[in-house]
């Protein structure tokens, strides 16, 4: 095996890290707002509304026209594609209101998952062919990160050892391409809570798994420390018996981060995979006060978990018939869900601190379970 190669140079080296690090300072984290077209058709038709450009734009336009405090808590957010390219009423992109707030902008650039052919219902992600010229462009447009995720699944027979090793490979030629083009690449391989497997299997699954991603991403000589990683908790299966309680999904979770997530990766930043949100903030609270080596931050990049308050509190109004387009009652609408947001994000960065206290952040969405079966972005 060659062991000669090149390593980035040192502005591109000094780039990458500068975006990481940035992410993952004290207290921030990131709001995942990157459903896709489908996803967020789901979200809104929660609240009854059509799944149209326009309502999915008001929707995002709430998010970012929050008050500038947001920027304390949060750090980067996930776009969409079309997210990126969509503008507030008043005419200002919206990559313009989130560098207006000191959040830096990023962009989910893989097409979805695919199954594998002949496997238990497995997957890959796919989104390679033309990653190169995509990221080219997102990066004059103003995105500096980006989010690729790939789904495993624990079962009696999985994952099994092709999804483990396709899906480590696809991700660390996703980083690679991405620091080429000067993003840095937030690798996640999610697996999913579904099943009734107790925490011990889970942490196995988590620690195999990470143990093929680091060893994809050092074969592609992907610069570590201008990644992310963006991996499940360690939990207990949604349909277990016995559920994990937050010391043991901490120790269970730090355990196998320690094990497998080399120091020179400055961040990890969790998905909240269908916790309710107060679990998700308590989670990440307990690992940040368990005492262990961890020599990296521990943060959040929650797409549930920041948003079910959001848009229960908002619950579409502005964007409705005219009936209720009465100006001064539908700001208190949008007023509510950004409140909302800060309470969320605020509690988030408390917790990447250790310094949440439980239940002090009632949100209108409190305790309610945010699972979704086979969940896809
Ligand atoms: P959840 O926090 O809703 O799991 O999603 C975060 C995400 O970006 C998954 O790719």
């Amino acid at each position: 095996m060659p062991t000669r190669w090149n390593y980035p140079d040192p502005a591109l080296q000094d780039e990458l890290r500068k975006i990481a690090n940035a992410i993952v300072s004290p207290g921030k984290g990131i709001l995942a707002a990157d459903e896709s077209v489908g996803t967020m058709g789901k979200r809104l038709a929660d609240i009854g509304l059509e799944n149209t450009e326009d309502n999915r734009r008001k929707y995002r336009q709430l998010l970012f026209t929050t008050d500038k405090e947001l920027g304390n808590y949060i750090s980067g957010v996930i776009l969409f594609h079309e997210t990126v390219y969509q503008k507030s009423d008043d005419g200002t992109p919206f990559v313009e209101l989130l560098k207006q707030r000191g959040i830096i902008p990023g962009i989910k650039v893989d097409t979805g998952v695919v199954p594998l052919f002949g496997s238990l219902d497995e997957t890959t992600t796919q989104g390679l062919d033309d990653l190169a010229k995509r990221c080219a462009q997102y990066k004059k447009d103003g995105c500096q990160f980006a989010k690729w995720r790939c789904v495993l699944k624990i079962g009696q027979h999985t994952p099994s050892y092709e999804a483990i090793l396709e899906n480590a490979n696809v991700l660390a030629r996703y980083a690679s391409i991405c620091q080429a083009n000067r993003i840095v690449p937030i690798v996640e391989p999610e697996i999913l809570p579904d099943g009734d497997h107790d925490l011990e299997r889970c942490q196995k699954v988590s620690e195999t798994v990470l143990a093929f991603v680091y060893k994809a991403l050092a074969d592609h000589n992907v610069f570590l420390e201008g990644t992310l990683l963006k991996p499940n908790m360690v939990t207990s299966g949604q349909g277990a018996a016995t559920k994990a309680t937050k010391e043991q999904i901490a120790k269970a979770t730090v355990t196998a981060l320690s094990r497998t997530v080399p120091p020179a990766v400055p961040g990890v930043t969790f998905l909240s995979g269908g916790q309710s949100e107060e679990e998700a903030t308590l989670n990440l609270d307990a690992m940040n006060r368990y005492e262990a080596k961890k020599p990296w931050a521990l943060s959040f990049s929650y797409g549930r978990a920041l948003q079910a308050s959001v848009l229960r509190a908002w619950a579409g109004k502005d964007a409705m018939g005219p009936f209720l387009q009465l100006r001064t009652r539908l700001a208190g609408f949008v007023a509510a869900g950004q409140k909302e947001l800060l309470i969320r994000a605020k509690a988030n960065s408390q917790a990447s601190l250790g310094k949440y206290e439980a239940g002090s952040a009632q949100g209108k969405a409190g305790d309610a379970g945010l699972f979704i079966k086979d969940h896809a972005y």
